[in-house]
């Protein structure tokens, strides 16, 4: 429980998108946390979008999925990794949740007759929702999504613009992240934008009380003291944020530059020292260059967008330095293999080992099944996450002969669905909400690798999928060269497959890159990573 009342920090963005505003907000969690405060951090998302459900990943980034199984923002991600915490439904807010709970209550004729409006209305039930977050915690954060100025994220401006009225003010600290850019040609850095940003938020009602600078390169102190005389907030509460090496730097440049102090002190908030040394040790090793090479090809539909995949690559590069390698991720498009434009002995020739991500619909599909086939057949280190599960299950039950073998999400109609739809869900192909969600347990098969990498017979992990391994194949899976070494605790539903005879072929049916932490790399990745340089020093 909070020994006092909460604090809130409210965090908003200016001059652009894509600034990193939620690493900002996550980095406040963390060194607030290292305080040994309890802390909670919600995102509020301007779209009309009940969820992230049905966003397309390569538009708006990876779907991130929460132990209650709620289909989140990439941003909860990033807070869950600096914060070392698990969040739940309440630390995503999108509009078309609040909205579609207001006109619920309109239509139950719970606003008793009254005009239903924005304000106060749309306002309150947004007010409500952070405060509930709120709730037990010493500090809340709350980062609003989008940039200020845009129509969109007027609610959510107004709601935390009016919140100070009903928490106090003294118990608020607003924090603006705005951009500073670099002109090359006149070799200088220009504050008229952040200023103009800043102006922005005044006009709404909101005077910050921190101001973040980001900018590609380091800006001169100068810049400082411009930010603070034109926006009028204290040198020591304006801190520039370059480009960092690795994100998990931030947390420290906060710290460092003493503006994690000024944020503790703002809100009276009892501090212990920061504990920060593990962290320092992360952000070490983020940027070492180890000796140990390794490449890994991501086997996607989607390319070269990180953000598609953000939990997959930030679990590989944790499992990566914490095994002492220097990770090269090589993109390779699924859909190119299945179109025969690359051959997959080419591509997959010269990597040290594949991960096929999860996915949806039919594209690049028979892509991942050829490279998991692949890797079965040549020893290549794979790594299957839920999609990749299925593929690599099709895969092995193709090798074996039975070419027919597919997934019901590829062809319904198929004589050999060895992956088919989960009871229940039938029809429910494009609606939102209705998959397999959220954490299960998992129990773990003796001595298989399952068991060796987690050092453990039994797991908790976290799904999003309608599809699943049928049980009516089950028994040939040993004629295939796989068995099911993970298990739902009654035997029922498939978790996680590997092959018998192959140096390392793990594949889930969750996620495992969502449970990743950069102090604490997922055993199935950390496996996987110690695979590969025992396949470079020929160990296997
Ligand atoms: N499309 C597959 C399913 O629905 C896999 C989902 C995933 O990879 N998350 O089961």
């Amino acid at each position: 429980m909070a020994k006092g009342p909460t604090k809130y920090v409210f965090v908003t963005g200016g001059v652009l998108s894509g600034l990193g505003k939620g690493i900002t907000a996550a980095s406040i969690g963390h060194t607030l946390k290292a305080r040994g405060l309890s802390v909670n951090i919600q995102k509020c998302d301007p779209y009309l979008n009940t969820d992230a459900g049905l966003l397309n990943p390569a538009e708006h980034g990876e779907c991130f999925v929460t132990m209650d199984g709620a289909e989140t923002d990439l941003d909860l991600g990033h807070y869950e990794r600096f914060m070392d915490q698990e969040l739940t439904q309440a630390s995503s807010l999108m509009s078309g949740r609040v909205l579609r709970k207001v006109i619920e209550d309109e239509r139950a004729g719970k606003y008793l007759g009254k005009t239903v409006q924005i304000i106060p209305h749309v306002i309150q039930a947004i007010q409500k929702e952070i405060i509930a977050a709120a709730e037990g915690y010493d500090v809340h954060i709350v980062e609003i999504g989008g940039t200020v100025g845009d129509y969109e994220s007027l609610s959510f401006l107004e709601a935390i613009r009016e919140l100070p009225f009903v928490i106090g003010r003294e118990n608020c600290l607003f924090a603006h992240v705005v951009y500073v850019p670099y002109l090359g040609a006149s070799a200088e850095f220009k504050t008229k934008p952040a200023q103009n940003a800043v102006r922005e938020l005044r006009a709404l009602g909101i005077v910050p009380d921190v101001l973040a600078a980001r900018s590609e390169q380091r800006a001169p102190k100068s810049i400082v003291n411009k930010l603070s005389l034109f926006s009028g907030i204290p040198a020591e509460a304006i801190v520039l944020l370059p480009n960092a090496q690795s994100i998990y730097e931030v947390p420290l440049t906060l710290e460092d530059s003493g503006i994690a102090g000024v944020i503790a002190e703002r809100l009276k908030l009892k501090i212990s020292r920061p504990e920060l040394k593990d962290w320092r040790t992360i952000v070490k090793r983020a940027k070492t260059q180890y000796s140990t090479k390794a490449c890994v090809g991501v086997v996607a539909k989607y390319m070269d967008n990180q953000d598609t995949y953000m939990s997959v690559f930030e679990a590989l590069r944790s499992a990566a330095m914490w095994n002492n390698v220097s990770l090269e991720i090589k993109w390779i498009d699924a859909e190119a293999i299945e179109n025969g434009d690359i051959l997959v002995e080419d591509v997959l020739g010269s990597v040290d080992g594949i991960v096929v991500p999860g996915g949806f619909g039919t594209r690049a599909l028979e892509g991942k099944i050829k490279a998991a086939q692949y890797a079965l057949k040549t020893g290549l280190p794979y790594l299957g996450l839920c999609l990749g599960l299925q593929m690599a299950v099709i895969a092995a039950a193709r090798n074996a002969g039975l070419r027919q073998a597919t997934s019901a999400e590829l062809d319904e109609s198929s004589p050999h669905p060895v992956i088919n739809t989960m009871n229940g869900q039938k029809g429910k192909e494009n609606t939102g909400g209705t998959m397999r969600l959220g954490n299960y347990p998992c129990d773990l098969q003796k001595g298989t690798l399952a068991e060796k990498v987690y050092g453990s017979r039994a797991t908790v992990e976290r799904h999003r999928h309608r599809y699943e391994c049928s049980n009516d194949y089950r028994e040939n899976y040993e004629a295939w060269g796989i068995r099911a070494s993970g298990t739902s605790p009654d035997g029922a539903l498939v978790e996680i497959i590997e092959a018998i005879d192959h140096p390392f072929f793990l594949a889930s049916q969750f996620h495992p890159e969502f449970k990743s932490r950069p102090n604490r790399p997922h055993p199935m990745f950390s496996g996987f990573i110690g695979a590969l340089v025992a396949k470079d020093s020929g160990n296997h």
